[in-house]
């Protein structure tokens, strides 16, 4: 396993340097097969009805983050926790692709794989032709896509919100038919700060818990 460092980090190939993010956990096994870092990035331009982040979709909220930092958060959980990849969600990960392509990326040099949950099809993203955004599907390995619809909730495969959402597999470094992806949901609750955190599904539970509850991810 190889560990990047502060020194190596300044040869980023991006010309954006930051994120705006909405929140991460270090290590969660709630946002996909195994132990995942998870980041939400602050932002989408989606409205899908019953979004469980309302409170992700500006893009003036959320905190601007130095890549660097993020990476090295990155880097430790990998070296600290063990954990098997990444995870990207929001708000829209797409929304920011240069930003998310190089973390994605960087989670490859390290030998984990990558997840995207995108509110966007697969198709829409590639008839972008945008460049970043055809270097952050390259970096994919899982990508789950399509807005979230409140009216079909996903009745058999785990972390995923809406029936009507895909779970594309596009690299060799995942299984198509990874048996994780199938079975009950996890929801984690974490005191961090002072504040009560929880993250996964079922979402249905966020509204119950809503009263003791400072933020809720999904
Ligand atoms: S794409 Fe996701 S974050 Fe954006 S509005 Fe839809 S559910 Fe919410």
């Amino acid at each position: 396993m190889s560990l990047i460092t502060p020194h190596s980090l300044e040869t980023i190939d991006t010309p954006v340097r930051h994120a705006r993010v909405a929140h991460r956990v270090v290590c969660t096994e709630a946002e996909g097969p195994g132990k995942r870092f998870a980041l939400w990035f602050q932002g989408c331009p989606l409205r899908c009805a019953g979004c469980c982040n309302p409170h992700f979709l500006s893009f003036t909220g959320g905190q601007l983050l130095p890549l660097e930092t993020l990476a090295l958060e990155i880097t430790q959980a990998v070296s600290e926790h063990r954990v098997e990849g990444i995870t990207l969600l929001g708000g829209e990960p797409t929304a920011q692709p240069e930003a998310a392509a190089f973390l994605l990326r960087h989670a490859h040099t390290l030998g984990v794989n990558t997840l995207v949950f995108s509110g966007h099809s697969h198709e829409e993203l590639q008839a972008r032709q945008h460049p970043a955004v055809d270097a952050l599907l390259a970096q994919t390995d899982w990508l789950v896509d399509g807005p979230y619809d409140h009216t079909q909730p996903e009745p058999v495969r785990r972390f995923i919100g809406s029936a009507n959402q895909r779970l594309l597999t596009l690299s060799d470094r995942v299984r198509a038919d990874d048996p994780r992806w199938l079975g009950s949901n996890t929801l984690e609750i974490r005191m961090r700060n002072g504040t009560i955190e929880v993250n996964g599904f079922p979402t249905a539970s966020l509204s119950t818990l809503s009263p003791w509850l400072g933020k809720g991810q999904r």
